[in-house]
């Protein structure tokens, strides 16, 4: 490697090296409360791009993710029926599935969030917060805190602003009897027990090191750090702030744990553009699983990697969606012309590919005649092959099978009304709108386009020509060529879109309409 990689996944995997060596555990953390949208997946993919790097550069690296199976639900989301108001104080690895299809209501989140993972070609090694516990992975460091509690609360005093009661304990018990985390005190520690009561009336004892209860969350996460041994973690930016769990976390990893704590790499928002940030909580969100129904995994990873973490980015799934793409197609491009010396838009190219770097430039299409194809030809491959030929353009049917279906879930979920149509097999009983002028102009193109040559360039000049010719306006001219195609006064851009129908058929809706 001669040049000079200088994505932000390779700064950061220099750095690291530099400050701590050519072992690294990269650990990202999502807790499965909701579905897991496109804002959470920053983290993942954040976390990947840096694992990448220090592979690259001879460091031996593992990529976890931690799901927090045991953290309470906190509230009965948007998404949930009203029954959930019972469990509200839960371990959700002990709440029933919402939809009655997996083991529970952890699991029930975590499936799609891990099928997303394989999608995005993102290997990681997961582990379930309830298991680590119930293994014993943490009773070194239970041990230690329940020892230090008081170092530990006063630490979280100082950074926060916050008193604790003189009783404050870092441990929360799953009730044996009613199940709630929130609900318990610990009473006191015998021998490697926690006694504790809870507000249902039970009282009793659990062995810490099989499981039965966790840390709180702000002395858990430096727990995990030294029980795993992490040294790179990213979080958003709400766990960032000064007396925020980093800050806290930091300085207890330090003095109780004696535990460097993990480069952080703090990442921004997703937002969803004129909505807000994406949270699951508040039903601001696409999930993974919609976003990978409509765009390949690659841009997900070039929508998130062309930013650096600290930026926040917007997202617009109507509109911006088609300018995304382009960009992607224009870095891909250029990577494969080798007019690209930009050795930044290189890497990054390489870091979003998911199962190796292409060997030949892969088929361009622009995402507008995909929309334009499946529209017109259904998921009939064969005949959409036809209609992208028409405009010039051919793709092998597995490709191709695959981008009509990201074309059809975009225009199902989020294309606006002006890009949807159907071309009617008959003439549209529309046509009676038609005024004299707009049948002439009709004629008159089918005419010319006996011999025009049927690409979208040429086609739309001749549109323009003949409207100029017979003088009547653009827009008039347009209204006619869609009302008797379509039976309606929009359409997608007129060149592109003739071109991707026959000619044939074209010219006799034309004349049809003409004399109609
Ligand atoms: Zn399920
Ligand atoms: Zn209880």
């Amino acid at each position: 490697m001669g040049e000079k990689l200088d994505h932000w996944a390779d700064q950061i995997a220099d750095e690291v090296m530099k400050s701590r060596g050519k072992r690294h555990l990269i650990a990202t953390g999502i807790t499965p409360s909701g579905p897991i949208h496109l804002g959470n997946i920053r983290e993942v993919v954040t976390a990947y791009a840096i694992h990448r790097a220090l592979q690259d550069r001879g460091a031996i690296s593992k990529l976890i993710y931690i799901a927090d199976t045991s953290d309470p639900l906190r509230k009965v989301y948007p998404f949930l029926p009203k029954t959930y108001v019972e469990y509200v104080g839960m371990p959700l690895y002990r709440i029933p599935d919402p939809e009655g299809c997996c083991e529970n209501y952890a699991e029930h989140y975590l499936k799609p969030f891990l099928e997303a993972l394989c999608t995005l070609g993102i290997r990681l090694t997961v582990y379930r917060v309830r298991e680590l516990y119930a293994k014993g992975i943490y009773s070194q460091v239970i041990e230690e805190a329940l020892i230090n509690r008081s170092k530990i609360a006063s630490i979280i005093e100082e950074k926060t602003g916050r008193d604790l009661p003189s009783d404050w304990m870092p441990f929360n018990v799953e009730c044996e009897n009613c199940g709630s985390i929130t609900k318990t005190k610990v009473t006191g520690i015998i021998h490697h027990q926690v006694e504790y009561s809870c507000g249902c009336g039970y009282s009793g004892a659990i062995r810490y090191s099989r499981g039965g209860g966790k840390l709180l969350w702000r002395v858990d996460w430096p727990a995990r750090w030294k029980a795993l041994g992490v040294t790179i973690e990213p979080f958003g930016k709400d766990h960032a702030t000064a007396g925020g769990s980093y800050d806290t976390g930091s300085e207890i990893s330090q003095k109780v744990f004696g535990y460097q704590p993990p480069y952080p790499i703090v990442y921004e928002w997703i937002y969803l553009k004129g909505k807000g940030a994406m949270a699951s909580s508040t039903g601001v969100a696409i999930s993974i699983k919609e976003m990978l129904q409509i765009v390949p995994p690659e841009i997900v990873h070039f929508l998130i990697l062309r930013t650096k973490p600290e930026k926040h980015i917007e997202f617009d799934p109507v509109r911006g969606l088609l300018q995304l793409i382009e960009e992607y197609q224009d870095v891909e491009r250029s990577y494969f012309s080798g007019e690209g010396k930009d050795a930044h838009l290189r890497r990054l190219y390489e870091l979003c590919q998911t199962a190796g770097i292409p060997e030949k430039i892969p088929p361009y299409i622009p995402f507008m005649h995909m929309v334009i194809a499946t529209q017109i030809a259904g998921a009939d491959v064969k005949h959409a092959s036809q209609v992208l030929k028409r405009s010039g353009y051919s793709i092998d049917p597995n490709r191709l099978a695959k981008y009509l279906k990201y074309a059809r879930n975009w225009l199902d979920s989020f294309a606006p009304d002006d890009f949807k149509f159907t071309v009617r097999e008959e003439l549209p009983s529309e046509v009676a709108k038609l005024s004299h002028d707009q049948k002439r102009l009709l004629a008159r193109l089918a005419d010319n386009l006996k011999n025009q040559r049927w690409e979208a360039e040429g086609i739309h000049n001749n549109i323009h020509e003949v409207t100029k010719e017979l003088r009547i306006t653009p827009s008039q001219a347009f209204q006619a060529i869609y009302l008797c195609l379509l039976g309606k006064r929009s359409g997608p851009r007129a060149g592109w879109f003739i071109s991707s129908l026959s000619r044939d058929f074209v010219i006799n809706r034309f004349l049809d309409a003409s004399k109609s």
